[in-house]
């Protein structure tokens, strides 16, 4: 029976209530499936600061490193927002995973139901399909990592600051490998994202996204858009764009765009690939919700866990190869919200469950 090893990163406040029902579907699915989970429980962000001194500890550093991904809650929220920004639970814990595992490959599907169209702030004449395309942002270069990155008051009592953004072609081409194999796994349609236009970087992105496709999926329809253009056509005719692959500031915003468009937060997963390889030989990866911890809602029962549900099936795909069980939980999801189970993110005013509820549904439709 495959065993599947994994660390559960569960974090702050809505974090281990939608954690804890993405992990009793995962187990429901499993005994389907005939596979067995051996997943590996640390703290994370605030729960690290408090438990341990520190938003990654060690220990839980050790943890992930032994296992072949990690499922990923969220971290922060008001009790930590006093503490100086470096010791800040996003950026203590998030940025230094990303840099630890070389995360360099986030794949975020902007999935909207038709069901759900009414969540979208897009008119839903425009959506009548709902909303089917994914963003495959760079993680780990541009302008987020670049060096020099500093602040320096200057002789005549100004003060400048300078962030920089640079890539290698190695970079670009490993997020285009990404991006081909989740265009291929759909409509073989991509588009590249950049300012090839302003700046030096994207003339390298386009002429280095354009040679390896060129080389290595000569079967994909490859088109290229600036990125402001990109920013108002993903809400003039999101569809139009099947998979898109962009740099890291521009991914950041533009899959937050996406977000957005797409409804609730709360069905949102994303999966963030690394370099390396796990035990299995597939990429090692974390997966989250798109959204935060939500402490708004925190401690009531009512966060919808769909988007960590449905970022644990990102994870049977991506690290574990489970494409069936995968699929069978997406689906599930899908089949739940349809038949009318939803938490108060996506019920319009009308009635609506709990997380609980809301995972017995999905557990039922599987
Ligand atoms: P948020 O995403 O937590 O919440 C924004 C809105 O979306 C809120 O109204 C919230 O109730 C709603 N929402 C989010 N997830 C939901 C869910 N599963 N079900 C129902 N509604 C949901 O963003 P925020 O309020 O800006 O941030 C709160 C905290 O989360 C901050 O400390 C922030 O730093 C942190 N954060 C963490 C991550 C991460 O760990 N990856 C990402 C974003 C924000």
């Amino acid at each position: 029976m495959p065993t599947l090893k994994f660390a559960v990163l569960a974090g702050d406040y809505i974090g281990p209530e939608v954690m804890s029902e993405a992990l009793r579907v995962l187990e429901h699915a499993a005994g389907l499936h005939g596979l067995t989970l051996q997943a590996t429980y640390a703290d994370v962000g605030g729960a690290g600061i408090d438990n341990h001194g520190k938003a990654l500890p060690e220990s839980t550093l050790r943890i992930c490193e032994a296992s072949d991904a990690i499922l990923f809650g969220s971290v922060g929220g008001p009790k930590w927002e006093k503490l100086p920004p470096k010791e800040q639970p996003e950026r203590a814990a998030l940025l230094p995973l990303r840099k630890h595992f070389t995360l360099f490959a986030n794949i975020r599907p902007g999935l909207l139901y038709p069901e759900l169209t009414a969540a979208s702030p897009i008119k839903t004449d425009r959506i009548p399909d709902g909303i089917d395309i994914v963003c495959i942002r760079e993680l780990t270069g541009g302008l987020y990592f670049g060096k020099p990155k500093e602040t320096t008051p200057l002789p005549d009592g100004d003060v400048q600051a300078v962030d920089t953004m640079i890539y290698r072609k190695s970079e670009i081409e490993r997020i285009t490998a990404t991006a081909i194999a989740a265009a291929r796994s759909r409509k073989k349609i991509l588009c590249s994202v950049d300012k090839a236009n302003v700046l030096e970087t994207s003339v390298l992105w386009r002429r280095t996204v354009t040679d390896y496709v060129a080389r290595h999926a000569p079967d994909l329809q490859l088109s290229h858009m600036y990125v402001d253009n990109a920013a108002m056509q993903l809400v003039r005719n999101p569809n139009q764009f099947d998979v898109f692959v962009t740099e890291n500031m521009f991914g950041d915003i533009l899959s937050d765009e996406m977000a957005v468009i797409c409804g609730s937060l709360g069905m949102l997963s994303s999966a963030s690939l690394g370099a390396g390889k796990n035990a299995l030989g597939l990429p090692f990866g974390l997966y989250e919700p798109a959204g935060g911890t939500a402490p708004d809602i925190a401690g009531k029962g009512i966060a919808n866990p769909c988007a960590q549900i449905l970022s644990a099936a990102l994870m049977l795909r991506y690290s574990f190869g489970l494409e069936e069980p995968a699929a069978r939980i997406e689906a599930a999801v899908r089949k739940a919200v349809t038949s009318g189970a939803r938490t108060g993110d996506i019920a319009f005013g009308g009635p609506s469950v709990g997380t609980r509820a809301m995972a017995d549904a999905v557990i039922s439709a599987l």
